[in-house]
């Protein structure tokens, strides 16, 4: 049985302040106890949100794939796990675009991940020139198919897939329905026995007056949220809609 599972993902975007906003949710979060709820801060808050509020899940937005080293800039997974991190967002489209990350480096990431005993992630999504010309669902399941290490999926349940189409991503556009929903089967059928147990989100655009709908759509198991995670008030209606 899979459990709803929201996820903030906070960019580059907060305090130490932001703590109160981070209580918030945590606290609000107990009043929904069938969803699963995570908020992934930039990494300079990951340590003190996890030392603060130690019942509730934080996270990193990206892992390096060695554990350490002479990598100027970089944050391990073992670093992660060291801060009390219990998951990590690997592969994110800013980073696949932005930053030239390939399938290669995100599988690695994922297995380091995996390895130190986080939670994973895993972005896909296409550009919208790809939606246009039909071929959105054949470009996801090859970035699917090239990201995960299923050597290491002896545990399933400890990677989600996040389906975040690109142009959806802090756009205010979502796909339809049928689109969302025809994008989560044709994953879930792509993952074969894992897929059981692998829960598949869907990120951008999600907010208050859409979330009830996107997340009773079928094989939709959450949300990865940008935006509208960043204060209570915008995000607990998420939590709320999807238990
Ligand atoms: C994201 O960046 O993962 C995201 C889904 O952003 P937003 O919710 O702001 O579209």
């Amino acid at each position: 049985m899979r459990r709803k599972f929201i996820v903030g993902n906070w960019k580059m975007n907060g305090s130490r302040d932001s703590i109160h906003e981070a209580k918030g949710i945590a606290e609000a979060a107990k009043n929904y106890p069938s969803v699963d709820v995570a908020l992934c801060p930039p990494f300079t808050l990951v340590a003190g949100f996890a030392f603060a509020l130690p019942e509730f899940s934080i996270g990193g937005q990206d892992c390096h794939v060695k554990p350490s080293g002479a990598f100027t800039g970089s944050v391990s997974a073992a670093m992660l796990a060291d801060a009390r991190a219990k998951l990590v967002i690997v592969g994110h489209s800013e980073r696949r675009e932005g930053l030239g990350e390939t399938n290669d480096e995100i599988k690695a990431k994922c297995e380091a991940a995996l390895t130190e005993g986080l939670r994973v992630i895993v972005c896909v999504g296409e550009p919208l020139s790809v939606r246009e010309e039909g071929k959105a669902i054949d470009y996801v399941l090859a970035q699917v198919a090239g990201s995960l290490p299923y050597a290491l999926l002896k545990d399933p349940s400890q990677v989600a897939i996040a389906y975040e189409p690109i142009w959806a991503i802090g756009t205010g556009l979502t796909p339809s329905s049928d689109d969302i929903a025809a994008m989560h089967g044709a994953i879930r059928a792509a993952l074969g026995d894992a897929g059981e147990v692998m829960a598949i989100l869907y990120g951008g655009s999600v907010n208050g007056d859409n979330a009830s709908e996107i997340l009773h759509l079928p094989d939709v198991d959450g949300a990865l949220v940008g935006g509208a995670s960043l204060t209570a008030d915008k995000f607990v209606p998420i939590i709320a809609a999807a238990a």
